[in-house]
């Protein structure tokens, strides 16, 4: 079950909340009486409550994260008045639960809120907490690393009392989308995603919609993404749009690792559920040490954007490299011919990073003629090295003829949209361009390449093609291109229209 926190000024906007979330369907509400100015009536938020939702009345103290600025008494006295009023749940820390009896139907949530950090004496605390006669025992705490996450939810499977645990912040959002499988009695969400009233809380819409939580349970499989960043991601949207079309048992979570702690983030991957990864910057490489396998290409490539997790077997994969060959191949004739569209193409690849190896790498290997230019010449340098190409300074990328050009650089990525990493007169309507940058999907690269008019083929393309081998990897299962387009439209913008393409069934 998804509880929804209400947290607003004025008595006439919680009820109004309150309504709609149970048109929405909300099964739980939790009114923070702490953040209504002046005085709370406790009855009037109750009075028309909508049937069909259980309340919880919770009013929290400053140092707990709220917002209460009355006195103690008062709000005791708001606490035992919720109580004589029957509401379902009450919400009492730890310190004041004593002072509170049990009274009438009213269930007692005993809670402990820590800010700063997961304590490591978590199930120390949580066997205090059962000493002050809880129906469920609420933990709500600062992840500082994913561990954090690992450590609330076991803790919360092993309780014999019913148990909502969850860390908070970005890092902590996992814990929140996988509480249910872990046995919590329910997670919390909030109202709107730009209300949340706790660090890295999720919205009641997006929980529903993009993680399906009512469908998560112990044998739910768990997918996700490692990164740092990983807030920006799109590949939960899509992931876990083809797990609910498909019928899949599985959730997919975007799983925030600074790089410190991807070796005890990967100890822990079993027993957090997860069968299979999508890893992005920054560990890319770092992750090659976690693998029992690599596909053959990721030998040559050296960087891993994929990894399932089989038993003790940890296998990692390249799709960004499949994927973009298969973008060009498909542009220019047939994806997989013998010999390639790209055979013998003069080749302008711009960027020498994550994306640009493994797009020389498969461009060498089907026999194009490849030119790298970039900022720093000595990585240029060294990718051209690694691969039989060329390298030259950026600043002579416009004298280099070519038939196909590649941008592997962020220029021209949101915010920065109007920029271009070559000038509009370079293009030539013969080329093929081919920009990997995917949001927005029409970059002014794209934009002025079509005008030429040259062929072209857009990051989006490459980005939901990769999505598409990966979830193949993952479920054994073939995704829909384009209802992943779609949701990447949703999601960032309008795409290019594929309803011709060879779309799977
Ligand atoms: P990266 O590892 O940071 O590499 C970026 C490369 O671009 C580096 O060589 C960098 O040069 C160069 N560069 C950056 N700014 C530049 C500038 N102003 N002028 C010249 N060169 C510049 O990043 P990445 O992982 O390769 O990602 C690059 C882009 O690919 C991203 O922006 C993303 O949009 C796109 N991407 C697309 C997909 C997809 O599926 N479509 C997947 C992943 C990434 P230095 O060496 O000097 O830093």
């Amino acid at each position: 079950m998804i509880c929804v926190a209400i947290g607003r000024s004025r008595h006439k906007h919680m009820m109004a909340e309150h309504k709609h979330l149970a048109e929405q369907g909300a099964k739980m509400v939790e009114l923070r009486l702490d953040y209504v100015t002046g005085k709370v009536s406790i009855r009037r938020l109750l009075a028309d409550r909508p049937e069909g939702t259980q309340v919880i009345i919770t009013c929290r103290r400053k140092e707990d994260g709220g917002k209460w600025s009355g006195t103690e008494e008062a709000r005791v006295l708001l606490l035992r008045e919720a109580i004589a009023e029957g509401v379902d749940y009450v919400d009492l820390e730890e310190d004041v639960a004593s002072q509170i009896p049990r009274f009438g139907k009213t269930k007692r949530i005993i809670s402990y809120h820590n800010f700063r950090k997961t304590p490591d004496n978590l199930r120390e605390l949580h066997t205090e907490m059962c000493q002050h006669d809880p129906d469920v025992v609420k933990l709500a705490t600062m992840a500082n690393s994913p561990h954090d996450n690992l450590r609330m939810l076991e803790m919360m499977q092993e309780s014999e009392v019913p148990t909502v645990g969850m860390c908070m912040g970005d890092i902590g959002t996992p814990s929140r989308i996988l509480a249910g499988k872990f046995g919590a009695p329910w997670t919390y969400a909030t109202f709107h995603h730009e209300r949340s009233l706790a660090p890295g809380q999720l919205s009641f819409k997006h929980m529903v919609e993009t993680y399906r939580y009512e469908r998560i349970g112990p044998d739910t499989k768990v997918f996700g993404v490692v990164a740092d960043p990983v807030g920006h991601s799109l590949s939960p949207h899509i992931h876990n749009e083809e797990f609910g079309a498909l019928g899949i048992d599985a959730v997919y979570c975007p799983f925030r690792v600074p790089a410190d702690d991807l070796d005890q983030f990967m100890q822990d991957a079993p027993r957090l559920g997860v069968r299979g990864l999508s890893v992005t910057i920054p560990h890319k490489e770092q992750i090659a040490r976690h693998l029992t396998k690599v596909d053959p290409a990721v030998k040559s490539i050296a960087a891993v954007n994929t990894v399932v997790i089989d038993g003790a077997e940890r296998i990692g994969y390249n799709t960004d490299y499949n994927a973009a060959m298969d973008c060009l191949e498909h542009a220019m004739g047939e994806v997989g011919a013998k010999p390639s569209p790209v055979e013998g193409k003069r080749v302008l690849v711009l960027g020498a990073g994550g994306v640009a190896r493994p797009v020389v790498f498969g461009l060498r290997k089907r026999g194009a003629l490849v030119t790298i230019a970039s900022r720093t010449l000595k990585r240029s340098e060294k990718l051209a090295d690694a691969f039989e190409a060329k390298a030259v300074e950026w600043e002579a990328r416009h004298r280099v003829h070519c038939d196909i050009l590649i941008n592997c650089t962020p220029i021209g990525m949101h915010p920065n949209v109007d920029e271009s990493p070559v000038s509009k007169t370079f293009l030539k309507p013969s080329m093929l361009v081919f920009d990997t940058v995917y949001n927005p999907e029409t970059t002014l690269l794209i934009k002025e390449a079509r005008s030429r008019p040259c062929n072209v083929v857009t990051g989006v393309e490459m980005f939901i093609r990769q999505a598409q081998l990966q979830f193949f990897l993952f479920t054994k299962q073939e995704a829909s291109r384009s209802r992943m387009h779609k949701v990447v439209r949703r999601t960032i913008g309008p795409v290019r229209d594929w309803s011709n393409d060879d779309e799977p069934a």
